[in-house]
């Protein structure tokens, strides 16, 4: 349901003058139902403003974006509180170059890892595009739900699409003056809320909760709170679509990964031409017209201002507003529902939508793939970092009973969330004895360098560069285990 009465006979926006003539005149060919350019039509806004009045819609498709919205936004508020072992489960520590995500910390040389991740969000989300369209940008995208949010505070502090109107057009008065300025509040709290939730994933999201109101957080956090409480204030409030048509680079790509069966939101332009008005109940068929009663409804309810009857546009994010709003009005004129509806051109032309095609069955490889290497990756993983660096002042020296020695630096670190005991031990040369710290605890996270002094009998050095080997492993987990080779130098 709309959220203004029902009214099927005025239009109010300029598709008044893209609306078909009138006229008793034959429906189109299926072949003339197609993905047609893009059609920059003002759609939902009133003459003269770029402003667009978005109207309000109640159908199977908001409940379903609501629903959706709701479940997302309470795991984006949620995750950054939960902890694990005592700690934030989710801690993208920038500063300190680790992230850590649920018990497993990452560390710049992890970065396969990421790497595998972001591969495999690109995939499903081709994947997804080409099977379903841009239901990323309708129903998932943070700035659609965070657009929908922020006009709900508008709808329900400044009234509907009319009074809204009415509302810009008038002179500034008291009235007008609270009603804005208690909507700008109200989009400046949910910003700032937001802002300090998305920087708490980068830094400890208790301490900014606390430190940010008495001035006390560092500087990063406060200007990284302050920047993205103005971003979203920004892009949710005031550029709304435009950040859809004009900034978003995946508006654009995305037609690469279209074909004529991905899911759209389309109009059925055979069943709803010639459009135009009539009484309610009464036949198209008897007065020569299509189902389309040219109420307006399915741009006024557009939050990116088109109308879908022009085709698809880059400018559609899939939200399926326009589906809802038709449907209600199909219902109250007694005509079929799914006048717009999410469908496929290959269905639209009366054929059947596959599932399997090239580009579909190759992204889904491409995904099992990459999953596959990032599942392999992450059990292979060992938690241990471990370096043997030479000393490269001194190749050799020769100690008080004539034995060869070499100096190196071991660097460990602890990529576990628990304190872990490890042993130095090293092998190559026959009798070698390791002299320095073989034992070493760490906390969790920490790195520790320790020297160690290698002792050789000449006796048993034939060559002058000798490789050996330097393991360590935790005491406690054998599976904590890393060999690094590096060389023993004599002359
Ligand atoms: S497509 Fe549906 S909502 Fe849009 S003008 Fe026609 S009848 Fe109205
Ligand atoms: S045309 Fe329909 S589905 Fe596309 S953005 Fe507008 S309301 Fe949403």
């Amino acid at each position: 349901m709309v959220d203004q009465p029902f009214e099927n006979s005025k239009r109010s926006d300029s598709s008044q003058a893209q609306a078909q003539p009138i006229t008793v005149q034959p429906a189109p060919p299926r072949k003339n139902v197609s993905i047609q350019k893009p059609d920059s039509s003002s759609g939902g806004k009133k003459p003269g403003k770029n402003h667009i009045y978005v109207r309000e819609t109640e159908g199977k498709v908001e409940t379903t974006r609501r629903v959706l919205g709701f479940v997302l936004m309470a795991l984006f508020a949620a995750l950054p509180w939960l902890t694990w072992n005592g700690e934030q489960a989710i801690l993208f520590n920038i500063i300190d170059q680790r992230f850590r995500i649920f018990g497993m910390t990452l560390w710049p040389q992890d970065l396969t890892i990421l790497a595998w991740i972001f591969m495999i969000s690109a995939f499903a989300l081709f994947l997804v595009t080409t099977l379903f369209g841009r239901v990323w940008c309708g129903f998932t995208c943070p700035q659609t739900t965070w657009t929908f949010i922020f006009m709900w505070f508008e709808r329900k502090i400044e009234g509907s699409r009319h009074q809204r109107m009415k509302l810009d057009e008038r002179k500034m008065d008291a009235d007008k003056f609270w009603r804005k300025f208690a909507k700008h509040a109200a989009w400046i709290i949910v910003a700032l809320l937001t802002a300090m939730t998305f920087v708490g994933y980068f830094t400890d999201i208790r301490t900014l909760f606390t430190d940010f109101w008495f001035l006390q957080s560092s500087a990063w956090a406060t200007g990284s709170v302050l920047f993205f409480t103005f971003a979203t204030y920004g892009n949710a409030g005031w550029m709304r679509e435009i950040m859809c048509t004009h900034m978003c680079p995946y508006a654009r790509f995305q037609a690469a990964m279209f074909d004529k069966d991905t899911y759209i939101v389309a109009y059925d332009v055979e069943r709803g031409e010639p459009r135009g008005p009539r009484k309610r109940k009464v036949d198209p068929a008897t007065i020569g017209k299509g189902d389309c009663i040219d109420c307006n409804l399915c741009v006024q309810v557009c939050p990116t201002g088109i109308d879908i009857r022009n085709g698809l546009q880059y400018e559609c994010i899939n939200c399926g507003a326009c589906i809802d709003a038709c449907d209600d009005v199909m219902e109250k004129m007694g005509y079929p529902k799914k006048l717009i509806s999410f469908t496929t051109q290959s269905r639209l032309e009366g054929g059947e939508t596959k599932v399997f095609r090239f580009k579909s069955v190759g992204y889904g490889l491409a995904l099992l793939a990459l999953t596959a290497l990032l599942v392999a990756d992450i059990l292979l993983r060992v938690p241990l970092e471990f370096d043997v660096i030479r000393d490269r002042n001194t190749l050799y020296r020769e100690n008080q009973e004539g034995w060869i020695e070499n100096v190196y630096t071991l660097r460990v670190i602890n990529k576990t969330q628990e304190v872990q005991t490890y042993r130095v031990n090293v092998q190559g040369i026959e009798d070698m004895q390791l002299q320095g710290i073989t034992e070493i605890q760490l906390a969790p996270e920490m790195t520790e360098t320790i020297p160690v002094t290698i002792a050789v009998d000449p006796y048993f050095l034939e060559q002058p560069l000798v490789e050996i080997n330097f393991t360590i492993e935790a005491i406690d987990d054998g599976r904590i285990r890393k060999t690094v080779k590096t060389n023993f130098i004599y002359q």
